[in-house]
């Protein structure tokens, strides 16, 4: 990791017309992630998490703002990033292995070579056998698992995680965090993600950004100095229930004490 600033929102406000009127869902947002780090954001629902993520992802234009990686503006720039949403978003009629070979097949990459790279990795990551399968025949986690390979296989520094959990069980959850935890280690890329979770945020972050209700500003940024690697014994830490609680206070007391005052 060599500390140098790899993804900058500078700025960024999104403004969107609805029925003629203006819907503010961004306010003023601005955050920085260096190479290699696990940046979390955690906010309630519809502070412009997502809306924030589909400006970064170069999908939708931020209404003010400048988003850059690796130095140059990434605005409007598509497939610069690696994106991954909540919803696995596999192809129901293509199998488990062309699945997650399409972002090098839409890239012209040959298929040969392709699988050549997808199956040492299906096996190293808990998918092994599974390539002949279609998507319905695999469990959530499983789809999860093929569903960020091939984002991994996208071959992107950068990767963006929209809630890839939050649809799984409590359990599985766990063993997907501790999964992903692994990719991340092993792959070294620069994580933004998202979640509800403030478990899963404090375990898998380096720094933790918390936004307001909509619409959405960043609170304030929390850095995790919590060991790594780790573990899910970690979880009932002193250190980390130190953090959920501060967590909890500027997501659920503080948030009531501002709604009353509102
Ligand atoms: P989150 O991901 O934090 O739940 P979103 O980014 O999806 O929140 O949405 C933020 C706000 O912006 C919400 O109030 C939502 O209704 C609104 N919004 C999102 N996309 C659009 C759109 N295309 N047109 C109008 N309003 C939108």
């Amino acid at each position: 990791m060599s500390g140098a600033c790899k993804i900058e929102v500078s700025g960024v406000t999104k403004c969107f017309k609805r029925n003629g009127k203006k819907v503010l869902a961004l306010r003023e947002t601005s955050l920085s992630v260096e190479e290699g780090r696990f940046a979390t954001i955690i906010g309630p629902s519809g502070c412009g998490k997502s809306t924030l993520f589909n400006i970064i992802a170069g999908l939708l234009p931020p209404s003010t703002g400048e988003v850059s990686a690796d130095g140059q503006s990434i605005v409007g720039k598509a497939g610069y990033v690696g994106y991954m949403l909540q919803k696995d978003m596999l192809l129901p009629w293509r199998t488990i292995l062309d699945n997650i070979i399409l972002g090098l097949e839409v890239r012209g990459v040959p298929r040969a070579q392709s699988v050549e790279r997808a199956l040492p990795l299906m096996e190293k990551y808990g998918l092994k056998g599974f390539d002949k399968h279609y998507p319905s025949e695999l469990s959530g986690g499983m789809r999860q698992r093929a569903a960020l390979l091939r984002t991994l296989l996208y071959d992107r520094d950068i990767i963006l995680l929209d809630e890839p959990f939050g649809a799984l069980d409590a359990q599985t959850r766990l063993a997907m965090q501790n999964w992903l935890l692994q990719i991340w280690r092993d792959f070294k890329k620069t994580v933004l993600f998202v979640t509800h979770d403030i478990d899963e945020a404090i375990y898998l972050s380096d720094d933790i950004y918390v936004f307001s209700s909509r619409p959405g500003r960043i609170k304030c940024k929390i850095n995790v100095n919590l060991e790594r690697p780790r573990k899910t014994e970690d979880m009932t830490s002193g250190k980390f229930m130190e953090l959920k609680h501060h967590l909890l206070d500027l997501l659920v007391v503080k948030r009531a004490e501002e709604a009353e005052q509102a």
